[in-house]
């Protein structure tokens, strides 16, 4: 089974030169559908004009077979705004277009799983194209069309900061997700906190320290925060270093 490190690593060349925010979601799309079961690898990235000239001139001016007719400037590859993906294989090395595949098993089809997560990321398919379909491929255009971006526009600072705000919200969701068994464990421990802390501060009350330690004022406030104590002064030395403990364990994350 390979690590989510290992599935990252696998597209890091092909991130290089992309928009930060179209490489901000393609990092999160490697990462979400990992999370799901399906393990994918970023095969095209930002491919220059002079790069996509040299692939036009394969089959015309140069030896080969024609492999595009796209002329440079005219893909959103050209300017960092689009990627093309597959699906990467269990051993790490090969990948399939294969659309159909299931791997993870859940009656959904894999690339489907892709795309409904680059589309939650903002990222628009190739797929939905009416006139040429591009199944492998995604790209955030802000609404330029690619004549304004060969006119050197750029996505304005409140697009690009609108873009990472959908990005954001949604890793974010996923990192407070709680199933109910987790939810009443916490709840538990939140308890159990709360009366030891009570407990060590009634039995530490000789040897209270009239000012809390800078070390420990971190914890103190977080605690707070969280609702477990209504006051952290005058607490023993071991008072502060179990709140500290408890802190760096998670205790008080809300
Ligand atoms: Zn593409």
């Amino acid at each position: 089974m390979l690590t989510l490190d290992q599935v990252k690593a696998k597209s890091s060349k092909r991130l290089i030169g992309l928009h930060p925010v179209v490489l901000a979601a393609a990092a999160a799309l490697i990462e979400r559908c990992y999370v799901r079961g399906v393990n994918i690898i970023i095969t095209q990235g930002l491919r220059t004009i002079a790069e996509q000239d040299a692939l036009y001139a394969q089959g015309r001016t140069n030896p080969g077979n024609i492999v595009t007719n796209a002329k440079g400037g005219s893909s959103y590859h050209n300017f960092g705004l689009a990627v093309d993906f597959a699906l990467l294989l269990p051993d790490g090395r090969s990948v399939s277009w294969d659309m159909n595949r299931d791997y993870n098993s859940n009656n959904v089809k894999d690339w489907i799983e892709v795309v409904d997560e680059a589309k939650k990321l903002g990222l628009e398919w190739g797929g939905d194209w009416t006139s040429f379909k591009d199944y492998p491929h995604f790209q955030m255009t802000f609404g330029l069309t690619l004549k304004q971006l060969r006119a050197g526009k750029q996505p304005t600072k409140a697009q690009t900061a609108a873009a990472y705000a959908v990005i954001d919200k949604l890793q974010g969701e996923g990192e407070e997700e709680m199933t109910t068994s987790e939810k009443e464990a916490f709840e538990a421990l939140k308890e159990t906190v709360a009366s030891q802390a009570k407990q060590i501060a009634a039995l530490e009350g000789k040897s209270n320290m009239a000012v809390i330690p800078v070390w420990a004022l971190p914890a103190c406030e977080a605690a707070k925060a969280a609702g477990l104590l209504d006051t952290t002064a005058n607490g023993s030395y071991d008072f502060y270093r179990m709140v500290t403990i408890l802190h760096r364990v998670g205790a008080f994350k809300k």
